[in-house]
């Protein structure tokens, strides 16, 4: 019994030490601010400029497209429990209104990245516009700045840490966005033939034209006729390439592919995790890009 006692009291002896001996400089994950963000474009901005101050959860998995997805009772238990709700807006998250209600969260500031941005008209489905803004480089930097005034709203003890790694998040951003600048320039053609219309953005901000989409209603084969309208168009522009993407089955891209004389290559919106960076991403598309139209 003695002995038991004794070996107790050595294990809370060490579970003090420990909590002393091993405080490592990071903030504790109990303590650091719950972020849930929809995409994992926006969840990589609120872990740059929130660094280990935050503990950010992204909803829609991997493989997985916003414009099909549906939230689980998981997903809305982080949702109720979280501090800041990163969306992109315009739509994208058109389930958003109702987990937000759901989750029942006084506490929860829900931040629209994309408000303040110039919107492009969307398809008819898309009252509110055409949503896909982050993949514009400088669009994201905006987002960026929406992600670090929430952050500094729920957490204003940490305003010199938000406000230093946003500028230096940007900075980033801004040579990325020459990059795409340079490398668009030597492009020989501008018109390319989309999966879905997620590159509008883009193509507005480095002087390309999006020629077609495969998918006018993400996740929904297009008919017969709309393939050979899209075929037409391949043939007119002497496309190299018809673009598909990861989270949507690449059939009717490989279909005007063949019917065109061209090859499909793949665009990613939304990135794969592990180690998923926004950066890295935007360079992957960037090169695939520099593939068809240089
Ligand atoms: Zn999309």
């Amino acid at each position: 019994m003695l002995n038991h006692c004794s070996r107790l009291a050595s294990l809370i002896a060490l579970f003090f030490f420990c909590l002393a001996g091993c405080a490592a400089p990071v903030t504790p994950s109990m303590s650091r601010v719950p972020v849930v963000a929809s995409i994992l474009p926006l969840a990589d901005f609120a872990r740059q400029v929130g660094g280990d101050r935050v503990k950010v959860t992204t909803l829609i998995p991997p493989g997985a497209s916003p414009h099909t997805y549906e939230p689980t009772p998981a997903q809305l238990q982080a949702v109720s429990r979280a501090r800041v709700l990163v969306l992109n807006g315009v739509g994208l998250e058109y389930w958003a209104d109702k987990m937000v209600s759901a989750a029942n969260n006084p506490n929860l500031v829900v931040v629209n990245t994309a408000d303040g941005l110039d919107i492009v008209a969307g398809d008819q489905d898309e009252p509110g516009g055409n949503p896909h803004v982050w993949l514009s480089p400088r669009n994201a930097m905006h987002q960026v700045e929406m992600v670090r005034d929430a952050l500094v709203r729920v957490d204003p003890v940490g305003v010199e840490t938000y406000s230093a790694n946003a500028d230096r998040y940007i900075t980033e951003l801004r040579a990325l966005d020459q990059e795409i600048r340079d490398t668009v320039a030597a492009f020989s053609t501008r018109k390319f033939i989309a999966f879905h219309a997620a590159w509008v953005y883009f193509a507005r901000d480095y002087g390309l034209t999006q020629a077609a989409v495969v998918e006018r209603t993400p996740g929904q084969e297009p008919s017969p006729a709309e393939i050979a309208d899209v075929v037409r168009m391949a043939r007119t522009i002497q496309a190299r390439a018809i673009f598909a993407e990861p989270q949507f089955s690449y059939k009717a891209a490989q279909v005007i592919a063949e019917e065109s004389g061209a090859q499909v290559l793949f665009l990613d919106p939304l990135g794969q995790p592990p180690d998923y960076c926004y950066l890295d991403m935007m360079r992957y598309n960037l090169r695939e890009m520099s593939r068809a139209l240089k």
